[in-house]
Order: C-alpha cells, then sequence, then structure tokens
C-alpha cells in the first residue's frame, strides 16, 4: 500500500469534513452540552468552527467503538413464552477524524480483548465500520506520559495519520481502510511531492521536542514485568495507596482501555430489554456472584486494577501494556490516585 502524504490548506478542513460527511457518518472532538467529546457532526455543526486544538476528548474515542450503554436484545413475554423481538442495530460506515495517539494505542489494547477467542461480534462489527484517522499532538501536556509505552504522539497509528503544522492539514493513509477514504476525498487532498514534506518534519522535530521534556516522561515500567508479579502482588505499598480511594470508579470511566461491562435487563411489563453497560472493578459489586465478592476490599480492588494494566495484561498480550499514558486518570481522580502514583511508588522513586 502506498504511504504517500496529502495536504490541504487548514482553512478547507470544513469542505473536508463536509465531504467525509455525506457519505459516511463523521465524529469530531467537539464541545456539546458543556462536555468536550467525541460527537456526531450532523446539518447543525458549524464545520467552520470545528477546533481540534485541544488535546484530549473527557472520555475517549473508545465510546465509538464500546459504547457506556449498548443494547444487545429485546425480548417479549407471551404467557410461558419468551420471544426475542430485536437486538442491537447495525453500525453505518463512520469515520472517527482528531483521534489521538494513546486513544489510537487503545484501540489495540481493545481489540486484544474483544477480537480474541470469544469474539465480540458487537464490538468487531464497530471496529470493521469505523476509519480512525488520528491527530498528531501539536503540544502534549504535562499529564501526558504516551512515550513511556513507546506511543510516538509525532506520528500517531491510524487508517489515517494527520498533522496540522501551521495552515496546512498534511494526511496520510495507514492502512487499506484509510486508504479507501483518501480515494473519496480525492477532489480535495493533493498529493505532495516529496515523501515527507519539510512542514511535517520540522513539526515532528518540535512535537518530539516536547515530549523529550514533560516531567512524566521519564516513568518506569522496568520492575513491571510477569516475573515480579508476587513480588508486586504482596507489596505492603498498596495499603497506603488505595486509602484515597473512594471506589467511584471515575478513572476507570475515562480511561481509553477498559473493557470492563455488565449485563443489565430493565423489565417494560411487557418484556425485557437487556443492555450491556461499562462496569468498574474499582466498585464493591463488581463481578459479585451467588458465592460473594472475590475481592472483598477496597485495597485488592484497587491492587487489581493496576496489576492488570501494569502486569496481567502485558503476561498474557506479548507486552502491550493495559495503559496508554493518556493522563485522564490522572487530572479526573477527586482524590489525585492514579497511574502514575502507582508507578512511581511501586515502580521506584530513582526511576523517575
Ligand atoms: S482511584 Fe480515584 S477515580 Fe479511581 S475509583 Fe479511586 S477515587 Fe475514584
Ligand atoms: S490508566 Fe490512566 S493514564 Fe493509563 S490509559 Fe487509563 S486513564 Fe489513561
Amino acid at each position: 500500500m502506498e504511504h504517500r502524504v496529502y495536504s490541504l490548506p487548514k482553512k478547507r478542513m470544513g469542505e473536508l469534513f463536509g465531504l467525509i460527511s455525506s457519505s459516511r457518518q463523521l465524529f469530531l472532538p467537539m464541545e456539546k452540552g458543556g462536555q468536550f467529546q467525541f460527537s456526531r457532526v450532523d446539518e447543525h455543526t458549524d464545520l467552520e468552527g470545528v477546533s481540534l486544538d485541544r488535546l484530549l476528548t473527557a472520555g475517549s474515542a473508545k465510546e465509538l467503538f464500546f459504547p457506556q450503554t449498548q443494547q444487545i436484545a429485546a425480548f417479549r413475554r407471551r404467557g410461558k413464552e419468551i420471544e426475542l423481538t430485536s437486538a442491537e442495530t447495525l453500525t453505518s460506515a463512520f469515520v472517527a477524524f482528531g483521534v489521538r495517539a494513546c486513544d489510537a494505542r487503545s484501540l489495540e489494547v481493545l481489540d486484544r480483548a474483544f477480537l480474541g477467542t470469544p469474539r465480540d461480534t458487537m464490538y468487531e462489527e464497530k471496529r470493521s465500520k469505523g476509519t480512525v484517522v488520528t491527530l498528531a499532538c501539536n503540544e502534549p501536556e504535562e499529564t501526558c506520559f504516551c512515550s513511556v509505552f513507546s506511543i510516538d504522539a509525532a506520528s500517531p497509528k491510524g487508517d489515517v495519520e494527520t498533522w496540522i503544522a501551521g495552515d496546512t492539514l498534511y494526511w496520510r493513509p495507514g492502512s487499506e481502510k484509510g486508504a479507501e477514504l483518501t480515494q473519496e476525498l480525492d477532489a480535495l487532498l493533493d498529493p505532495c511531492s516529496e515523501e515527507e514534506p519539510e512542514g511535517l518534519i520540522q513539526l515532528k522535530q518540535q512535537i518530539r521536542s516536547i515530549i523529550g521534556k514533560l516531567p512524566l516522561g521519564r516513568l518506569s515500567l522496568e520492575q513491571f514485568r510477569p516475573e515480579a508479579l508476587q513480588e508486586l502482588f504482596d507489596d505492603p505499598a498498596w495499603q497506603k495507596l488505595s486509602e484515597p480511594c473512594i471506589g467511584c470508579g471515575t478513572c476507570t470511566f475515562v480511561c481509553p482501555t477498559c473493557q470492563c461491562f455488565d449485563i443489565r435487563d430493565f423489565d417494560t411489563g411487557e418484556g425485557v430489554q437487556r443492555f450491556r453497560c461499562w462496569d468498574s472493578c474499582m466498585y464493591s459489586d463488581f463481578t459479585t456472584m451467588a458465592h460473594g465478592n472475590p475481592r472483598t476490599s477496597q485495597v485488592e480492588r484497587f491492587r487489581q486494577r493496576f496489576m492488570h494494566k501494569l502486569v496481567y495484561y502485558p503476561a498474557n498480550h506479548d507486552g502491550l501494556y493495559s495503559c496508554a499514558g493518556c493522563g485522564r486518570c490522572v487530572s479526573k481522580c477527586p482524590n489525585s490516585m492514579n497511574m502514575v502514583k502507582v508507578m512511581k511508588t511501586l515502580g521506584g522513586a530513582q526511576h523517575v
């Protein structure tokens, strides 16, 4: 597949969004109802006014592929008979534009969880219909630590990779799906003569230089390896680390890699609507079974969340960590407890 770079004057991005949304659903990071979130472009959206300067949405792009609430079935009762009346409606082809490098990596983590065995067909359907257009982070923030997980925010992997350098949008397809979308936008995108235009080279250098100076960029993963599992599990530091945690679950709901869900039935009086809803391993009733709860204290629940992300998950997935260093949990925990504190404490402060 050709990895040619295309360009478009930034002031024509409204036209680009218009053309994409004429054939597919388009989701952009936008302010809506007081929240900065991926939102669907509709006839009321002022495409000229869309700003891609803000770094992270409150929730991640995960929600487009694994929604917080998703109907999976509906049943009707007729006496003693139960009839299946509907299941989840099918997704239309869509484009998620402006996905940051950390959120794009998170989709790799979710793919391992949902596209293995057994296969999650609802997630698979959304992944097959969705084209991910990433956007490089011109101004990474102090809470970002994606580079610790070898994520390159200057060159974010996606079906299409884009950069905004000065007055120009650069666009490079990264997959067959991305090449297909690029072809559809042929009337707007200009192929660049050089493989890597000078403006793009400079922007990447600038971004990498900022990332090199970020305060959390020197966190170490050295200690978080499968052989250290028992030692980390038994570390007495979990007790103190978990004390401020009130089990609100905020960190799991904003996390782009968290993937736990619960199945809930809603009785309509005439039948049942069945939904799957995000759940949190930080909740005291998480995975409660007939015999009780496997993790009865907050310290056990807290330890599970971080051990899963830093030790269990990479041990089972070829070293892929289930944290992308997006920093959302760092800025959102009401009690300032987060991944960074865990990594600093258990990874050894000397590595920070
Ligand atoms: S770590 Fe913070 S955000 Fe997460 S459940 Fe505990 S208090 Fe809530
Ligand atoms: S654990 Fe925190 S920093 Fe890591 S991906 Fe989740 S929200 Fe982002």
